[in-house]
This record gives C-alpha cells, sequence and structure tokens, in this order.
C-alpha cells in the first residue's frame, strides 16, 4: 500500500509503498478515505526536539482519519465490512486500574496512533475493535474524518457547563474554532474569541463567536465590558499553548470560573497562583478525548445540527501532500483534509 512514512531521523515525509498492516484477531482493518492534518504531524514532519525524543522511525504517521472496514479479526463480532469507521487514536493497556474501571482516556500507558505504532496516512489502517468508531449512515465524511481533534474541543468546551455562561476561547486554531461552536451549540451565552490570526478570527466569526478579539490590540477586560458582563468569564478555554494568553485568561475570570486547559505549551509558565485561590477558579486539564462518552456526545451533537465544517477550510488529494503541510503550518488555514481515494 502507500503510505506517508517518516523513513528516518530528520525533517521531511515521503509517499513510499509499504506492506499492508496485519489484522490481528482483535483488530479492524480500514481502507482509508480521507485524514485530518493535526500539529503533531506537523511536528513529526519538522522534526522538532518533541519530534526527536518521541517517535522511532520508520512510522506511517497520521491519527485523523474515516474510512470503510475492509476485515475484521476472528474475535471481531461488531463491526462489518463496508461500516463507515473512524478510530480513536490512543490505545490503551486495557489493564490498569482506569482502564478497568472505563475511564480509558486516563489509562498512562498509551500507544498513540501515527506516533507510537504505525497511522492512518496511508491506504489501509489497522486499530484494535475498542478503538473503533461506527459512524450513522450519510454521515459527513470530511467531518467523520476529524473526530479526533473535535473530540478535543468538545471534550475542552463541556468540561465545565456553558449554560447560560460567559465564554473566552483562547486561540482559534482548529480546535479552538470547533469548541466555539460547539459552545455556542451548549448554549453559552457570550463567546468571546481571542487570536491574534486575523484569518481565523473572521473563520471563528463563520463558527458563531459573540466578539473575537486581537489580543495584541484589545484587552480583554475592554470586550467583556462592551459585552455588558458583570464580573468576568466565567468558564475559559486555553487552546493556544501560549503563555500570555492563559495569564490573561486567569486575570479575566469571574469568581468560581473553570479553565480547561487544552493548549501544549513548549515550556514552563509562570502564573499567579493568588488568582487561582482568591478567585477559587477551578482548573482542568484536557487531553484526548474520554472513551467513548466524548465520542457519543459529538455524534449526537452533530445529529441536533452542530455545524463544524466552516472549520474545515483545504481539501487535497493525498499525493499532494507537502502542499496541504505547507497550508496547515501557514496558519492561514482551518483544518486541512487529505483525500485517499482521489
Ligand atoms: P494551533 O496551533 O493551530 O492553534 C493555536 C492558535 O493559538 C493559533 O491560531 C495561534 O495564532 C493562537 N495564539 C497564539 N498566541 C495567542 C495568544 N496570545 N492569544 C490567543 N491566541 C493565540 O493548534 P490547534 O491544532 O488548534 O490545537 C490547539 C492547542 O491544543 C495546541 O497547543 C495543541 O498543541 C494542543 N492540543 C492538545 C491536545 C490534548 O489532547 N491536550 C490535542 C491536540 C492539540
Ligand atoms: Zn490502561
Amino acid at each position: 500500500m502507500l503510505a506517508l512514512v517518516k523513513t528516518a531521523p530528520g525533517p521531511g515525509l515521503s509517499l513510499e509503498t509499504v506492506p499492508d498492516p496485519e489484522v490481528g484477531i482483535n483488530d479492524v482493518l480500514i481502507r482509508v478515505r480521507k485524514t485530518g492534518i493535526c500539529g503533531t504531524d506537523l511536528h513529526i514532519e519538522s522534526w522538532d526536539p518533541w519530534a526527536a525524543r518521541t517517535i522511532n522511525p520508520p512510522l506511517v504517521v497520521g491519527h485523523e482519519f474515516v474510512g470503510e472496514v475492509v476485515e475484521t479479526g476472528s474475535n471481531v463480532y461488531d463491526f462489518s465490512p463496508g461500516d463507515i469507521v473512524s478510530g480513536e487514536g490512543h490505545v490503551t493497556c486495557g489493564l490498569c486500574r482506569h482502564c478497568m474501571a472505563g475511564r480509558r482516556h486516563l489509562c498512562a500507558h498509551t500507544v498513540g496512533l501515527g506516533v507510537g505504532r504505525d497511522g492512518a496516512f496511508a491506504e489501509y489502517v489497522v486499530l484494535p475493535a475498542t478503538n473503533v468508531w461506527n459512524h450513522w449512515p450519510g454521515v459527513d465524511e470530511d467531518v467523520a474524518a476529524i473526530f479526533d481533534p473535535f473530540g478535543n474541543a468538545v471534550h475542552t468546551a463541556l468540561a465545565f457547563d456553558v449554560l447560560g455562561e460567559d465564554v473566552l476561547v483562547s486561540g482559534a486554531g482548529p480546535i479552538g474554532l470547533m469548541a466555539t461552536a460547539v459552545a455556542k451549540h451548549a448554549g453559552a451565552r457570550f463567546v468571546v474569541v481571542s487570536e491574534p490570526n486575523p484569518v481565523r478570527r473572521a473563520l471563528a466569526e463563520r463558527m458563531g463567536a459573540t466578539v473575537t478579539v486581537d489580543p495584541r490590540e484589545r484587552t480583554l477586560a475592554s470586550v467583556a465590558e462592551e459585552l455588558g458582563m458583570v464580573e468576568g468569564f466565567d468558564v475559559a478555554m486555553e487552546m493556544s499553548g501560549n503563555a500570555t494568553a492563559l495569564r490573561s485568561a486567569i486575570s479575566s475570570m469571574a469568581h468560581g470560573g473553570g479553565i480547561a486547559i487544552l493548549g501544549i505549551p513548549t515550556a514552563e509558565i509562570p502564573i499567579d497562583i493568588n488568582e487561582i485561590v482568591f478567585k477559587m477558579l477551578t482548573v482542568k486539564g484536557i487531553y484526548g478525548r474520554e472513551m467513548y462518552e466524548t465520542w457519543y456526545k459529538m455524534t449526537v451533537m452533530l445529529q441536533s445540527g452542530l455545524d463544524i465544517t466552516p472549520a474545515i477550510t483545504h481539501r487535497f488529494p493525498f499525493r499532494e501532500h507537502e502542499a496541504a503541510f505547507a497550508t496547515a503550518r501557514s496558519g492561514d488555514s482551518g483544518k486541512v483534509i487529505l483525500d485517499w481515494t482521489a
């Protein structure tokens, strides 16, 4: 099969012919149809310090996908050829305390698809059946291809109750964009999106942001005042990984507010703990998606009218992967899709 491979340590990815993946007795073999490019793939492609200490080439990269089931292992009864599925890219151990209790998202022994095992930027991918999510007939395949980052958005957006609340989204990358729409769908009053990139601020408006703000030009306090907010934000979603963004979020919270942190900083961030103590804030780290409550919520919200399609801005045939990666890296894009059927 053809696959996008990190063949050796160093920058770059190449389209290679590699053996089809082997199907174990508990596995599902999937013919990949569409994939989404994630920041993780950009890190692996450019071979930054994280990639250099994490990735063991040769490796097929990629973890955001939709595809069609073509074969199942002898132990698998719940999937049939032709099913349209996506995959939960965190393959958990199944044996630890959390896995045994059904809290698989808390497993400390997770292996990442396209990170610690061969991934989905390929004509075929294999996953344990317990990591495969069956879509409903007629699902929009572009949306299904990005269930993984959409799940990050939903996991973060539903970490605190947003019904009737005033919400801050820091960072309008693909995940912040989707979280904006989720927060509106879930009943937030105001969703203020802070993002320096004007292309992404415009996308955030299409996703339903009440107000977008360039944090270099305007304070969050002035936005809160303009909107007539009584005290500050009730809920903040940190989706930038940026130190200044986190500090401004903490400073603009109402007493008793909740901050869900998804963004991954590249260095330690000093913060004033006094603000957390005296405002009695709750800070929650978010990793991946809850298995599979988040997946369930994603599905039912799409079925009840949530629209995340404006967050998808570019589509490329898989052979044009270099242009697709460059587009994703530029920042002047939402989600970038690679089509493996083209
Ligand atoms: P992204 O890098 O495309 O988006 C981050 C955005 O933050 C950019 O648009 C950038 O312009 C903006 N930003 C930079 N400085 C800012 C500031 N001071 N204030 C407001 N915004 C600012 O990333 P993404 O793919 O949307 O992912 C969002 C974050 O979540 C990233 O940090 C990513 O590494 C992280 N992530 C975490 C998980 C997890 O499981 N915890 C999973 C996926 C991604
Ligand atoms: Zn486990």
